[in-house]
């Protein structure tokens, strides 16, 4: 089957929300982009920080940061692939599906461990967008089988959690001549591997893509409401 459209692995994690909105994903999906999506890039740098921290350690001394003990026996890693290389055609839906992890381990008898890395509070699966991230690592391991990471025996979620209270307020040492050091602890959570699911978003995604007219609004979505008045006001 020709691909008909792509989709990304951080997109089709969004579908497995709870409070996920079939008119908003269809407008962005036909518009190829959302308005007002200007997100703090503070964050994206701190997870890319995380990710080459690890790398480095590996580097430097052929085994995993202690914080990475729960992933089991991890020998080194793979450098992520572009997206472009980390895609795989799902025949059935005719969907193309894509991404870059944040990290790819290997473990000792060379199977894979994708994990992504979060800048957030650790809330052990309380985070209310975990069904996004579980969906969206499930999506990797479904698009690494088939791109030469096979096989991918686990997933996990690195919450790198910003160490802010008054005890290291109070360390002379966290103020420097330059500014302020501020500490990072690590948190692993495991994600169940079960990347079977994702045949079934894709196919989600495809009904509602090819739906000629955007679906219904959800209910009692206070934005959609504001937005039918903005036209009522602007075309009277
Ligand atoms: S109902 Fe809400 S979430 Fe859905 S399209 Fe409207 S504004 Fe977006």
């Amino acid at each position: 089957m020709p691909a008909s459209f792509c989709i990304s692995a951080e997109n089709l994690g969004a579908v497995a929300l709870p409070g996920f909105c079939p008119r908003c994903f269809w407008i962005q999906m036909h518009a190829e982009g959302l308005p007002y999506q200007i997100f703090p890039g503070i964050f994206s740098s701190i997870d890319s920080y995380g990710k080459r921290l690890v790398h480095a350690w590996f580097d430097r001394h052929q085994s995993a940061p202690p914080w990475l003990a729960g992933l089991g026996d991890i020998k080194g890693y793979r450098p992520p692939p572009h997206f472009s290389k980390f895609s795989t055609l799902d025949r059935e839906t005719g969907i193309v599906l894509r991404g870059t992890p944040d990290g790819i381990l290997v473990r000792r008898d060379d199977s894979h461990v994708i994990v992504d890395y979060k800048t957030a509070k650790f809330t052990a699966r309380q985070d209310e967008l975990f069904p996004m991230y579980d969906a969206q690592l499930n999506a990797y391991a479904f698009i690494g089988e088939q791109c030469g990471f096979s096989p991918v025996s686990g997933l996990a979620l690195v919450y790198t959690e910003p160490v802010t209270d008054n005890a290291a307020a109070a360390k002379d040492g966290n103020l420097t001549e330059a500014g302020f050091v501020m500490d990072f602890s690590a948190h692993v959570l495991p994600v169940d591997l079960a990347p079977q699911r994702i045949s079934k978003l894709l196919a989600k995604v495809r009904e509602i893509y090819h739906r000629k007219r955007p679906p219904e609004s959800r209910q009692g979505c206070k934005d959609c409401a504001l937005l039918k008045n903005l036209i009522a006001v602007v075309s009277k």
